[in-house]
């Protein structure tokens, strides 16, 4: 066999992945990147981790082998949602990359997210790129990116390709890392010329408007598909996450022809024309919490989802608000299943009883949430620890198969009618071993209260008789009045009626 022009390069592979709710209380620390809260997976540490998963790294990793690379895996990153990354562990993955770059390297795999805020920067992602092409000017890169990037000039010009999920929930995060990187090993081999293009539009659209099966992201997704099916390399809509409130937060699209300028900006073009035209398709109207309560009772089939999609933990949401969990309790409603309430504290009062026997604690509502000026209300509560494990299990749903979900220390509180999952770590549910793992089988509920958006869908949606949106309270609200955009450009729908 004709040996592989790649043979041999040398391929740094990494993630670091963070979506940045600058409203967020909760705090972003290194160790918030590691898989178990703790350690953060770095050289071979990372392969481990990440090898055989349902994600961008994972997808690299592959591709890279089939090219029969040599791999350096730095650092693979992944916190959960939440405020600005603090600058010292910002550093402590840009070095890991940077340094294993200047080792020498042929060519550079990452797997992002595209809307990372530190302390100090508005672009984690597009000043790390900066920084690697600096190290190496040349250096071919390819990157893979969440739907919900915030798209920058820094990261588009400081890269090859990039490739940007079509799902929400992210079902297909292998298969953006796949695309990108079959297109950078094409160009690697002079197959291809890739000619990337971007833009944006001033629309803050909403995440609980960009599921892929719904009006309007849908359709902007097919059109991108179209795109790529009439021979674009890649195609990619960008619904944004309007809660990093940076100026470039929003809505975007990155094209790449082969060797086409033109034809890569026409489709942006028509992309970006087609998302404006849908902006008020992008905004969600909540009802009340009690007017959707008091009408669920009455829906036939089982189990009815409750989604508390105002403090989403996968959006930076504390996910210990009770307003959703004390409006279901107030209404009567039984054979409830919650998941969850982030609350390790009432984890360690549900340890020292332990399983089968009676508590009362004090749950969630321990966070603070100064951006939107709630102060955290607890609920004083009483029922049995039905169980308690580690809060790790397999994820088995399409969204990052193969990979560990670490809830930390959870369990399980009884009220009799109600059963309240509490956890340590934040997690948003969209697997239904979130609750099998707790001794809860959700197909046998008649609710169940997710602290979720889109993700559920994933796994739940297959068993959902009923999913009915509600408004709890948190910094994941759908209602802008709530917060106090300073950053974002402006004027920009709908915060601007233009
Ligand atoms: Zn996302």
């Amino acid at each position: 066999m004709a040996k592989l022009i790649t043979s041999g390069m040398r391929a740094v592979i990494a993630m670091m992945q963070h979506e940045t709710n600058t409203f967020s209380p909760v705090p972003t620390p290194f160790s918030r990147f590691g898989t178990n809260g703790i350690d953060v997976p770095c050289g071979n540490d990372a392969l481990k981790s990440f090898d055989g998963t349902g994600t961008g790294f994972g997808a690299f990793v592959d591709i890279a082998r089939s090219a029969d690379m040599e791999l350096a895996t730095p650092i693979a990153g992944n916190a959960a949602p939440s405020g600005p990354v603090e600058s010292e562990a910002y550093s402590a993955m840009t070095d890991a990359i940077c340094e294993s770059i200047s080792k020498g390297c042929d060519v550079c795999f990452l797997d992002l997210h595209g809307a990372m805020v530190t302390e100090s920067l508005a672009d984690g992602e597009g000043e790390l790129l900066r920084r690697i092409r600096s190290i190496a000017p040349d250096l071919p890169i390819a990157i893979s990116l969440d739907l919900h990037a915030n798209l920058t000039e820094a990261m588009v010009e400081n890269c090859d390709i990039i490739v940007g999920y079509k799902t929400y929930p992210h079902i297909d995060m292998y298969g953006a890392g796949e695309h990108s990187g079959r297109l950078m090993l094409r160009m690697l081999n002079s197959e291809i010329d890739p000619f990337m293009t971007w833009g944006n539009i001033p629309l803050l659209a909403q995440t609980l408007r960009m599921g892929h099966s719904d009006i309007p992201m849908g359709p902007l997704i097919d059109a991108a598909r179209n795109y790529e099916k009439g021979g674009l390399l890649a195609a990619s809509i960008f619904g944004g996450f309007p809660l990093a409130d940076i100026s470039e937060a929003g809505m975007s699209a990155v094209t790449i022809s082969n060797g086409d300028l033109q034809q890569a900006k026409d489709a942006r073009d028509a992309l970006l024309e087609s998302a404006w035209d849908y902006r008020h398709d992008f905004i969600f109207e909540s009802l009340p919490i009690k007017e959707t309560i008091g009408e669920v009772r009455n829906l036939s089939g089982s189990p009815i989802l409750l989604l508390d999609h105002a403090d989403n933990s996968a959006s930076g949401g504390t996910q210990d608000t009770t307003a959703a969990l004390a409006a279901v309790i107030n209404s009567n409603l039984e054979d409830v299943a919650v998941f969850a309430i982030c609350d390790p504290v009432a984890v360690a009062e549900m340890t020292a009883v332990g399983v089968g026997n009676e508590i009362t604690v004090s749950l969630g509502g321990k966070t603070d949430m100064p951006s939107i000026s709630h102060v955290g209300e607890p609920l004083v509560l009483s029922g049995k620890v039905h169980s308690l494990t580690d809060g790790s299990f397999q994820i088995t749903a399409e969204m990052g198969k193969g990979t560990w979900a670490a809830m930390g220390p959870s369990g399980v509180l009884d009220l009799g009618t109600i059963k309240i999952a509490v956890i340590s770590r934040h997690t948003e549910p969209f697997d239904l071993g979130h609750l099998q793992s707790l001794g809860i089988e959700p197909t046998q509920c008649r609710f169940i209260l997710l602290k979720s958006r889109i993700h559920y869908r994933a796994g739940f949606r297959a068993i959902a008789a009923h999913e009915i949106p509600i408004s709890g309270v948190g910094v994941t609200s759908s209602d802008n009045d709530l917060f106090d955009f300073k950053n974002v450009r402006r004027p920009i729908f709908p915060l601007d009626q233009i």
